[in-house]
């Protein structure tokens, strides 16, 4: 982890050092699964054609070894490298290629397994996979950004420089306004709240140590502030909801941003629900509550009816964290969202955070997930526009979150008219979770990520989590400059409502 030490020590290194970092446990699943049939006499012509070394020779034998199914991109190959082909090249008809079904099965329409492995890779490796092994740039939910594609001025087959994208810019400034700290974050994107019960103290830890490596942000989520998070207390948001779990002057004085959590868009209306398993005594010890009680946190805010009482929340913000403090509001995307953001805005705070209906964890429940907020893409274009309208959308920040799973997602939800986005969901990929959603079932989940079962949560070590984590945002902001440079721009800032870039595939598409 010498690497990893390095990168942390940088405060605001723009490049954090990458290093491989596999899985402990897990061998690596492949999309494709190549056989040799009894027809194979050991020739060796494949291991000559296939330029992704899947067939080898046992070492100081003429025998073929057990093919590395991982590198094989599938019987595409046939048309992207026809002379290379193995299945046409062997002379004997020895060799099949097929779906691996254990692949297949990872996931969901939005994290397909594409999309999983191709984020797994990232955390892994610190760049993307080879371009013909993953869809990695949508998902097949057949909506959403799933269905939106760039104009692209650059065609695909262009590559850029590693000069051409040192030249883009993909920072961002967090204030607007004529208060508060001035904070500019290295990428556009920050992590958004998971609590500490929600996932595991060493996730937490991993997300605060890749906020650090990469000057960006990670939320505490509504849970409370472990102490072991003040190392990294710079880069850390304290959020504060309504069950007012752990919430504490002292903390909120730590944090360079506060959010105040009006709602979240996986579950609009229903307030958050910690079950009493996870509720373990070190849990209940920062949440101030009974261990293996079920906590619930309400909807709404039963402080704030309206704008005046919104106003009251953000001064009573400034007054526990000081004048330079910055507020964020995060809120679900209700029809009306774009009246709520002007409310935002006149209440005073300098970061309005929209939370649209894609995300969440397995706690939160499918029913709400897909049936109460509005999805991101179209709340971002209603608010971007209704600011703008106002007069006011340059003095304030807006994030947004939701589903945002890759660079791609970024780059439409920034063309769409949001500054920034927020990712959790992705994160926690890249520390191996599966999409299974057992995250609320039992003792949590047995990987160790959203659990605070000490046996589980062993599995993961921060120093492990933030590597895998600091490697992938290596991976995003290169997609993200690459889609920049495509499109001809030099910077975020220039990307922000270009939705004259985009275009939407129709069903017939
Ligand atoms: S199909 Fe192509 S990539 Fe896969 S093993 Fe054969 S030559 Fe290699
Ligand atoms: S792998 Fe863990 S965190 Fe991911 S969905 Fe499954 S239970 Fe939840």
């Amino acid at each position: 982890m010498d690497n990893l030490r390095q990168s942390t020590a940088t405060t605001h290194n723009p490049q954090p050092t990458t290093s491989h970092a596999p899985h402990h446990a897990w061998k690596k699943i492949s999309k494709w699964r190549v056989g040799y049939t009894n027809n194979c006499i050991d020739c060796g012509l494949c291991v000559l054609a296939c330029p992704y070394g899947v067939h080898q020779r046992l070492p100081g034998t003429l025998k073929m070894a057990a093919p590395k199914n991982s590198g094989c991109i599938g019987p595409q190959c046939e048309s992207i490298l026809p002379d290379n082909y193995c299945v046409k090249q062997c002379p004997y008809d020895a060799i099949t290629v097929t779906p691996n079904e254990e692949f297949e099965a990872l996931g969901d329409p939005r994290y397909t397994p594409d999309l999983l492995a191709s984020l797994w890779h990232m955390a892994e490796y610190g760049e993307a996979p080879p371009e013909h092994l993953y869809e990695r740039r949508i998902g097949k939910s057949g909506g959403g950004f799933d269905l939106m594609r760039f104009n692209f001025k650059r065609l695909r087959n262009e590559r850029p420089t590693s000069r051409d994208l040192d030249n883009i810019s993909i920072s961002l400034d967090l204030n607007r306004r004529a208060y508060g700290s001035k904070i500019k974050i290295s990428v556009p994107w920050y992590g958004g709240g998971m609590s500490y019960g929600s996932v595991s103290l060493s996730v937490m830890l991993a997300r605060a140590m890749a906020a650090k490596a990469w000057n960006t942000f990670t939320s505490t989520g509504e849970g409370g502030y472990p102490k072991e998070l003040t190392p990294y207390k710079d880069y850390i948001i304290t959020q504060i909801a309504t069950g007012m779990f752990g919430v504490r002057e002292e903390t909120a004085g730590w944090a360079k941003i506060i959010e105040i959590k009006y709602a979240q868009g996986a579950k609009p209306g229903l307030g958050g629900h910690l079950l009493s398993d996870k509720n373990t005594p070190d849990v209940a010890r920062m949440r101030e509550a009974v261990p293996y009680t079920s906590l619930f946190s309400p909807f709404p805010f039963h402080s704030v009816y309206s704008v005046e009482d919104h106003k009251k929340h953000v001064d009573w913000m400034m007054t526990m964290g000081g004048s330079k403090i910055l507020v964020s509001a995060k809120v679900s995307t209700p029809t009306d969202v774009d009246m709520v953001a002007v409310g935002c805005y006149y209440g005073g705070v300098h970061i309005i955070h929209l939370d649209g209906s894609y995300g969440g964890t397995g706690a939160a429940p499918d029913i709400a997930k897909k049936n109460i907020a509005m999805p991101i893409e179209y709340a971002i274009p209603k608010v971007h526009r209704f600011l703008n309208e106002e007069g006011i959308r340059d003095e304030i920040t807006l994030i947004a979150s939701g589903g945002i799973r890759n660079a791609w997602d970024m780059a439409k939800a920034i063309a769409l008219g949001a500054d920034g986005c927020v990712i959790g969901t992705t994160d926690i990929v890249a520390v191996n979770c599966t999409r299974c959603g057992n995250c609320e079932k039992g003792r949590g989940c047995q990987h160790g990520i959203a659990s605070t079962d000490p046996e589980f949560t062993e599995q993961i070590s921060p120093e492990w989590g933030a590597q895998r984590i600091i490697n992938l945002y290596n991976a995003l902001s290169l997609d993200l400059k690459e889609i920049l440079w495509r499109l001809g721009l030099n910077s975020i800032q220039e990307l922000r409502g270009r939705h004259d870039l985009l275009y939407y595939l129709n069903d017939h598409q």
